[in-house]
């Protein structure tokens, strides 16, 4: 690894070749003023798109030699938000909205109030309906020199074309599975508990912690059991209810059926090879002769079709409600 970036980004794993795109960039001097930033959730988008404006903005770095010490009153007003030259549009609606784009543009009709360069995080930008999406491309369209931005997004499927086109991308690449597995080991996880957070964590990191928290886990686990042993459509109805609205947990309990689905038909096809969720190898057992490799099969389609759904606008109750009793009747050949 490269010297210079391992003291630059020291808290930021992986992602060498962005990591030294970016510098070349800031040492060159040619920072695309509309910076794409692509690739799954938690896996440091945001936090190398903070990373590179503090090494922008540190009192310690100059072109030739860029710096981030963390440490100066530059460095410390990103980490906490409070730059008056940093603005972030965030929202946990399903929805960014076109007013949230106006409010930006005024705001952009100014002068940066203490900087050369000024800088605009947008999280999540595939959220922008059509309307707010052509209302940032004018802004993007008309670049300022001293506005530079950075565009996150999971989801690059879901933006215009005419936004992509306007920004240089940049795509993160998902953690290698063992990455994953070094990094919960080191916050103290058992290797089998780390090789299973990380089949479902995906190559991100911020799911595999936030998969390792215990409470978490547990609530994962209690939803996860209540699918496999729904009884009756009112029981299946109630756990849909209890999802509505948690993106996180719905992911992953999708990632975990999907994981428990794969497991039972290495199980029916190849009984010698290992399983992920070796926890559950009994009760697979028992469920084994109930099933078969078209109905598996068939939950498998499930699953990753509500996946392919709740990518884009779905109503996620029935959704769920419609998963719930497909698995029900797969698990128990009704
Ligand atoms: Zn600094």
């Amino acid at each position: 690894m490269n010297i210079e970036m391992e003291n630059l980004f020291p808290d930021i794993l992986g992602h060498e070749s962005v990591k030294n795109g970016l510098l070349h960039a800031i040492k060159t001097g040619r920072l695309h003023h509309a910076l794409l930033l692509s690739g799954p959730s938690g896996i440091g988008k945001a936090m190398l798109a903070r990373a590179m404006i503090q090494t922008l903005w540190c009192v310690h770095s100059s072109i030739e030699t860029p710096a981030r010490c963390q440490n100066c009153p530059q460095c410390n007003r990103v980490k906490n938000n409070a730059h008056p030259d940093l603005i972030e549009i965030q929202t946990d609606t399903a929805t960014l909205k076109i007013d949230a784009i106006r409010e930006l543009q005024r705001k952009l009709a100014f002068p940066p109030y203490e900087s050369q360069r000024r800088f605009v995080i947008i999280h999540d930008i595939h959220k922008m309906q059509d309307a707010a999406a052509n209302c940032l491309l004018k802004t993007l369209e008309e670049p300022e020199p001293h506005t530079t931005f950075f565009l996150i997004t999971s989801q690059i499927q879901r933006l215009l074309p005419t936004i992509t086109s306007r920004c240089q991308l940049i795509r993160f690449a998902p953690f290698e599975h063992q990455t994953v597995v070094q990094f919960l080991r080191q916050q103290g996880q058992s290797q089998e508990m780390a090789r299973q957070i990380a089949a479902l964590a995906d190559g991100s990191l911020g799911a595999a912690l936030e998969l390792a928290n215990e409470d978490y886990q547990r609530e994962l686990l209690d939803t996860f059991e209540g699918i496999l042993n729904t009884q009756s459509t009112l029981h299946a109805f109630s756990i849909a209810a209890t999802l509505k609205g948690k993106k996180s947990l719905s992911e992953h309990l999708l990632a975990l059926l999907l994981t428990y689905i794969r497991d039972l038909i290495v199980m029916k096809t190849a009984p010698n090879e290992p399983i992920v969720l070796e926890h559950y190898r009994e009760r697979m057992t028992q469920r084994l002769p109930h099933t078969t490799c078209q109905s598996l099969q068939r939950a498998a389609t499930l699953i990753q079709d509500i996946q392919d759904a709740f990518l884009g606008n779905v109503n996620e109750l029935l959704a769920w409600e419609r998963l719930v009793i497909g698995m029900h009747g797969v698990l128990y050949n009704t």
